[in-house]
């Protein structure tokens, strides 16, 4: 199918805020999401991703702020009228209508002719691999099928913008992963502008362009994926996404102490009062040769070793207390060499991949 958006457009939410009583949903929310890009809001349950999806969809009309699709303000526009496609979490389907009947219903609030209406559902329904299913019932179908059609519906009438929140959520894990692969190729062959929500990190990884991390009503960080896992700016962020241990960093005259090792890294330390090393499993590795140039050692005590089949995972005490999780892959027949609960270790971390973090939070 060639690409029959119109050109996508881009979204300029400025100091938006919404209270719900004492509670800030959304506490002074600026974002810029440009045209055609597939930008993610990830966060915990409650940090506000649903209300910002849907002040941009027009379902929530915010305290204050402002809001742009390209050139024009959007506030006081009704959802209709805003050129919006909206998959719902629980899809939002009409359960006894037809395939074709849900699929076409925003035609249909359009005023779309009926010949018109029935080739652009069909066509919606290719694009999600659903040719031939529109005169199926809803309850015919399954999980993955409903979510595909939830889908086609909110592309059926072409909208600039494409807002999704946790559409893949009811599904299990394998079609989950299929699904997400799925909408990212959706998303290049049609370039719409989308804003996908989701508090799933792995997901937002594989899916973004890039990725809000929202909590408590705010935007933590703003990056891509690779900044993000690589450079936290803040403790929720390195904590939220991916796996990760923490240590207090000491400043000893120019230098960074931390569980009693001198750091070397060649990464930007942040001009914070409180400082944390972030220490990623994968990141961090037993030592077992010569020491090479630029590595920090950190003698350890193993507390505990988990066979997880692909990888192992070590967890080890340092010095300080400190328990920090070192994973590594496993090649026939290694396993049993690894060393045991009780063994010390020597613990190496990369100047390369030795991350200063200010310890706040935010
Ligand atoms: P998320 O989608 O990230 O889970 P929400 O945007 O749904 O979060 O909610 C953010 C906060 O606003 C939560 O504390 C939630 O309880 C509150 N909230 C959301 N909608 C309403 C509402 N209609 N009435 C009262 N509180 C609400
Ligand atoms: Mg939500």
């Amino acid at each position: 199918m060639t690409k029959t958006t119109p050109d996508a457009l881009p979204i300029t939410v400025r100091n938006v805020t919404k209270t719900y009583g004492p509670v800030y949903a959304l506490d002074d929310v600026s974002l810029d999401v440009e045209s055609g890009e597939f930008l993610t809001l990830l966060g915990p349950s409650g940090s506000g991703k649903t209300t910002l999806l849907m002040v941009l969809a027009g379902f929530t009309r915010p305290d204050q702020g402002s809001l742009k699709f390209g050139d024009a303000e959007m506030i006081r526009k009704p959802p209709h009228l805003r050129d919006v496609g909206m998959v719902f979490q629980n899809y939002a389907l009409f359960p006894h209508m037809t395939v074709a009947g849900n699929v076409g219903y925003p035609l249909r609030l359009r005023g779309v002719s009926k010949t018109d209406m029935a080739d652009r559902v069909e066509r919606a329904l290719d694009t999600v691999q659903l040719g031939g299913f529109g005169d199926r019932r809803i309850d015919q179908l399954s999980g993955g099928q409903k979510q595909r059609v939830a889908l086609a519906r909110s592309i059926v009438f072409e909208p600039r913008i494409l807002l999704m929140d946790e559409p893949l959520s009811a599904l299990d894990k394998k079609l989950r992963d299929r699904m997400q692969i799925e909408l990212r190729h959706l998303h290049e062959k049609l370039g719409m502008t989308t804003v996908y929500v989701t508090h799933d990190q792995r997901e937002a990884l594989t899916m973004s362009d890039r990725i809000a991390v929202v909590n408590h009503g705010r935007i933590m960080q703003l990056a891509t994926p690779e900044l993000l896992y690589d450079q936290p700016e803040n403790k929720f962020v390195a904590d939220f996404i991916g796996d990760s241990s923490f240590i207090r960093v000491t400043r000893e005259g120019d230098s960074l102490v931390a569980a009693g090792t001198t750091l070397k890294t060649n990464r930007p330390v942040p001009d914070a009062a409180k400082l944390a090393l972030m220490l990623r499993p994968e990141r961090v590795h037993l030592m077992d040769g010569p020491r090479e140039g630029d590595t920090n050692l950190f003698d350890a005590r193993v507390t505990d070793l988990v066979y997880q089949g692909e990888s192992y995972l070590l967890y080890a005490a340092l010095e300080d207390g400190t328990e920090v999780a070192v994973r590594g892959a496993i090649r026939a027949g290694t396993y049993g060499n690894l060393p045991k609960p009780g063994e010390t270790v020597n613990l190496a971390l990369d100047a390369a991949d030795t991350v200063i973090i200010a310890d706040e939070e935010g």
